[in-house]
């Protein structure tokens, strides 16, 4: 080993790259971490926090709306873009400044740079020269994708820039279906901007269950979001006031701000893989074994570089299972199964298990229990509608599947995941008594099996 610099060197300093990198240095290993952008990765620099925190920003629209029906008198409420601007980075940089902090404390060194394979135990860092390990970690993340072919997509803007707009714009477009256009929309329409979503798909956010999604979609609407399903761009144009965006269905819209959501993709983009001969998916993703380790015996990838569930706790969780295996003498593989979600939505999703699509395909016969109701914080106003549907294996009796839509969803499913992922039935899901006055005591209180529409029982 002591023919080689370090014993691991880790490619992105994101949610990944830290994790596995602490715990290694934290093992006595000689750990060096190279970074292109800034520290943190996409979570903590222009995903996830910055991402929060407008939708904190964005909230607070919705709730004087709300405090009106309680008595309440908010007047010359403003918003300054620039002031919130000013504490999100403040923030951001804390952060960032805490994850080097971390690192060097554990004893990593960090090499400021984008760094490339040379073979398979070289890397090097642009401006810093090469440098050697015994082994190496990809934990180089996703960056959006963008359809280069559709005329005028460069004046559109990808959730990068979202996080650093000059100033907040009086319209705008956002194209995109994923959690990602759909958060953003409701930051967008929070702080007063008018909003198009515009999907290609019949439904937004593919992939969660289907009630989830058209009763998000419903909902989106309600708090004022255009949403346009089943087309897509065939243009934007500069106009003198800002763009023109062509859609496929014949419609078209001005924005002072186009955005692009439609997708992210692995980040290897000049990474030196084919020099270590580091082989990928065909979905251009690094291709890597259950314990993250890819073709080649000494490299290793985590996160979404990996495309395999691009969320930070999971990139965290690999990054941590990577390090144990090698470093701790511990073989350890992160399950991915029952991984549950949130999107920050207004109003949010909590999302766990199969929905009930797939519950159907992989298990056949499954009971529905489904709820929409009104949350009480509503009874003085507002028409908002919360959904929460279990999914229960019909032979076992397991819940497979939990989909919340509504106030604290994303607060709700961190808890029910324990249950689903022990493997809990409804019966004990059921014997679990309600918690008072709460939306979640619904989950526990579901006994009517749900039927489809027209079989007696109707939503
Ligand atoms: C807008 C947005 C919102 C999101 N919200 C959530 C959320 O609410 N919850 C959630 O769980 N997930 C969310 N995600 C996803 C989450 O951010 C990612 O899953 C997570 O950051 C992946 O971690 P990673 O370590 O794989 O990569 P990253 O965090 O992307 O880190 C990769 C790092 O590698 C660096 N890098 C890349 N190539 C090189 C190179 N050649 N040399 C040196 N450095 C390099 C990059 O600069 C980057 O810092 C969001 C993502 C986006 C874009």
């Amino acid at each position: 080993m002591a023919q080689y610099e370090y014993d691991l060197f880790v490619i992105g300093a994101g949610s990944g790259g830290v994790r596995a990198a602490r715990l290694a240095a934290m093992s006595g290993a000689r750990v060096a971490v190279a970074e292109e952008h800034r520290v943190g990765g996409t979570c903590v620099i222009r995903g996830c926090v910055p991402k929060k925190f407008m939708v904190y920003a964005s909230e607070f629209a919705h709730h004087f709306k709300t405090a009106k029906g309680y008595g309440w008198t908010i007047e010359g409420a403003t918003f300054d873009w620039p002031t919130f601007l000013a504490e999100k980075d403040k923030e951001i940089a804390r952060l960032s400044g805490i994850y080097v902090r971390n690192l060097q404390n554990a004893g990593a060194e960090l090499a400021h740079g984008k760094a490339k394979l040379v073979d398979a135990h070289t890397v090097e860092v642009a401006g810093q020269g090469t440098h050697t390990a015994d082994k190496i970690l990809i934990a180089t993340g996703g960056r959006p994708w963008m359809p280069a072919e559709l005329p005028g997509i460069e004046h559109a803007i990808t959730s990068n820039e979202a996080f650093h707009l000059p100033e907040l714009p009086r319209r705008i477009v956002i194209a995109g279906g994923g959690y990602i256009a759909v958060e953003f929309a409701g930051i967008f329409n929070g702080l007063g901007v008018e909003t198009t979503l515009i999907h290609r798909g019949p439904n937004l956010l593919r992939g969660f269950d289907d009630d989830v999604r058209s009763h998000v979609a419903e909902e989106l609407e309600k708090r004022g979001i255009t949403v346009v399903l089943g087309a897509q761009h065939t243009a934007i144009e500069k106009t003198a006031g800002g763009f023109l965006n062509r859609f496929s269905d014949g419609h078209e819209r001005e924005s002072d701000v186009v955005m692009f959501a439609v997708g992210r993709e692995p980040y290897v983009e000049g990474l030196g893989l084919e020099s270590a001969g580091v082989k990928l998916t065909d979905k251009g993703a690094v291709a890597v074994d259950d314990y993250s380790r890819t073709n080649v015996e000494n490299i290793w990838a985590v996160g979404d570089v990996t495309d395999r569930i691009n969320l930070t706790p999971v990139a965290i969780r690999e990054g941590q299972a990577f390090a144990e295996t090698m470093f701790y003498d511990r073989p350890t593989k992160f399950d991915h199964e029952m991984v549950a979600s949130a999107v920050f939505s207004q109003p949010p999703i909590g999302s766990v298990g199969l929905t009930e699509a797939d519950a159907r395909k992989q298990y056949g016969k499954v009971d529905i229990y489904l709820a929409r109701l009104k949350p009480m914080k509503y009874a003085f106003g507002g028409d908002e509608r919360s959904l929460l549907k279990l999914i229960v294996d019909c032979a076992t009796e397991r819940v497979l599947g939990c989909h919340v839509v509504g106030p604290d969803a994303p607060e709700m499913i961190q808890m029910a995941a324990i249950a689903i992922k022990m493997g809990v039935t409804k019966s004990q899901w059921d014997a679990t008594c309600a918690v008072h006055q709460t939306l979640a005591e619904e989950l526990v209180t579901m006994r009517e099996k749900h039927l489809p529409m027209g079989l007696g029982q109707v939503a």
